[in-house]
């Protein structure tokens, strides 16, 4: 265990951030590392607690309670404490095979599940996680694990964003033949068209992928598989194919004046930008620019808080964010008790950022929008909204009412929509004649094979839009499988 006093002894620290005033200069991570010494001390308030809940990885009413991945936390934050770093990056390396995507943008349920959390503020985990693994990347302790024996048999991951790139590492180092094919121009899925450079910059998920380029896997680029390859050329070149294409079908808004000029689904405003900055470091012209305008963006969650990031980034003059739900509560309610997910206000990075510019946090809660309004040439001008109340019914189910009289007309000239995702795209999982059912593509927990043998299915695009550390959970899980798979059926 970590100092057996560690804990009474020293307070939490977490990565240190750029102050928002001067992050929003650059698309730079924002997020930088403590110091050896400081981290040793994060590790040193570990108790060990006997039974630690921070890895137990559950899902308690929906939402993950202790690390998906089963990391063994308590393991590597002793090592960290002892200064053993490297033994550390083994031992992580075990239940993660991208550290450096969890180290920076999971949202910690380990954290959340911390016993020490019952009482105090929890081990700083997610710190201590990226300060293993970026420290065992500038080491070069890294280096590619290149299988010594190849079994022959070939397994096709159609989609290389964390689950399908999790189960490629795993099936290749079993020595099977892996081709990951991507209709993108880059590999990553989300991990590099979606989630922002600020919160995970394009470099380390190359890094990643070039090194499991370098241990074997095959990826074929700009590829839609259904479109520029059949299906059926599929499952005829492969011995087992998995699905990892995501749930990227976004919700569309549905209302009056929701086609104008100026009014985009928040997935092509946030892949357009991350393209033009890869490209061209944003000089190119072909990212959607909102400097200098009033920006609106709907829907309250994730990934509008990137569309915010990113609109504060290039200048915008105002940016809001409206959200439908009630502002949550600071402090853990009795529904939500520990172990869970407290599920509380956070001030989360892209509101710290419009906080220290406009003078207020963006978030509207509660509010729905009526209508959109375009000018004479058919751009958005304003926004029409009321404010809802939610209340509890008496069959104990929640409504929203619209309040009389909180009608309001905010000026926009962009509106980015962020109401969420509708699930999985159709055309793969109907070509290969793959049930969908409730939007995602249907293959069960236990063996992640669906209706039509020898095709697997993993990631968001089984189990809906979810956190890059469940996608790599259940690229392990498919992988495990699809070699046992091989093992019964093909090598038999
Ligand atoms: P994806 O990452 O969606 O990858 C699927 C890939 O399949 C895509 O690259 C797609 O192009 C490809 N594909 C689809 N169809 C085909 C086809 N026919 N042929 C070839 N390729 C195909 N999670 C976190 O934990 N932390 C965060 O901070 C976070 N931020 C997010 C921000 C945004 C804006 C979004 C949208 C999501 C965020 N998430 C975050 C969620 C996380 O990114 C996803 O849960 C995760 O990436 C899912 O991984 P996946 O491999 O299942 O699918």
């Amino acid at each position: 265990m970590g100092k057996p006093t560690g804990f009474m002894e020293f307070k939490r620290e977490k990565m240190k951030e750029q102050p928002p005033l001067e992050r929003i200069k650059n698309w730079n991570e924002y997020a930088t590392r403590l110091t050896d010494e400081q981290l040793q001390t994060q590790g040193a308030r570990c108790m060990d607690c006997g039974t630690p809940f921070c890895h137990m990885g559950i899902e308690i009413r929906g939402t993950a309670a202790g690390c998906p991945i089963q990391n063994v936390i308590p393991e590597w934050n002793d090592l960290v404490y002892k200064g053993n770093w490297k033994e550390a990056l083994d031992r992580l390396h075990m239940t993660n095979n991208f550290p450096e995507f969890t180290g920076r943008v999971c949202p910690a349920p380990c954290e959340a599940s911390c016993t020490l959390g019952i009482t105090d503020p929890a081990v700083a985990i997610k710190s201590i996680e990226r300060s293993i693994i970026d420290k065992g990347f500038e080491n070069n302790w890294i280096t590619p694990r290149i299988p010594a024996n190849r079994t022959g048999l070939k397994v096709a991951i159609i989609g290389s964003g964390p689950a399908g790139l999790a189960a490629a590492d795993q099936l290749n180092q079993l020595g099977h033949s892996v081709t990951v094919y991507e209709r993108d121009d880059r590999a990553g899925g989300l991990l590099m068209y979606g989630i922002p450079n600020m919160k995970l910059e394009k470099e380390v998920v190359e890094r990643r992928i070039n090194l499991l380029r370098q241990e074997g896997i095959d990826f074929v680029l700009n590829t839609e598989i259904g479109k520029d390859i059949s299906t059926e050329e599929i499952k005829e070149n492969f011995d087992a194919v998995i699905l990892c294409t995501g749930a990227q079908k976004q919700r569309e808004l549905r209302i009056d004046g929701s086609n104008s000029e100026g009014v985009h689904l928040a997935m092509d405003y946030l892949t357009d930008v991350t393209k033009s900055l890869l490209n061209s470091n944003l000089t190119d012209g072909k990212a959607i620019n909102v400097k200098g305008k009033d920006v609106i963006v709907i829907g309250g969650g994730d990934t509008g808080a990137d569309c915010v990031a990113t609109a504060i980034r290039q200048k915008a003059r105002s940016v809001y964010q409206f959200g439908k739900h009630p502002m949550l509560p600071t402090t853990r309610m009795p529904d939500t008790p520990w172990p869970q997910d407290p599920n509380i206000y956070k001030l989360d990075y892209a509101y710290e950022e419009v906080e220290a510019v406009q003078g207020g946090d963006p978030r509207e809660y509660l509010i729905q929008t009526k209508k959109i309004i375009a000018d004479k040439n058919g751009h958005v001008k304003e926004l029409h909204t009321i404010q809802m109340e939610k209340i509890l019914g008496e069959d104990g189910f929640y409504y929203f009412n619209e309040i009389p009289g909180t009608e309001k007309i905010w000026p926009a000239k962009y509106v980015f929509v962020a109401i969420g995702f509708e699930g999985v795209e159709k055309t793969v999982p109907e070509q290969f004649g793959v049930k969908v059912q409730n939007n995602r593509i249907k293959a069960s927990q236990t063996d992640f094979e669906t209706n039509v043998p020898g095709i697997f299915a993993a990631g968001d695009a089984r189990r809906g839009q979810s956190l890059v550390v469940w996608a790599i959970k259940e690229g392990r899980a498919v992988a495990a499988n699809v070699h046992h798979y091989l093992e019964a059926r093909v090598l038999k």
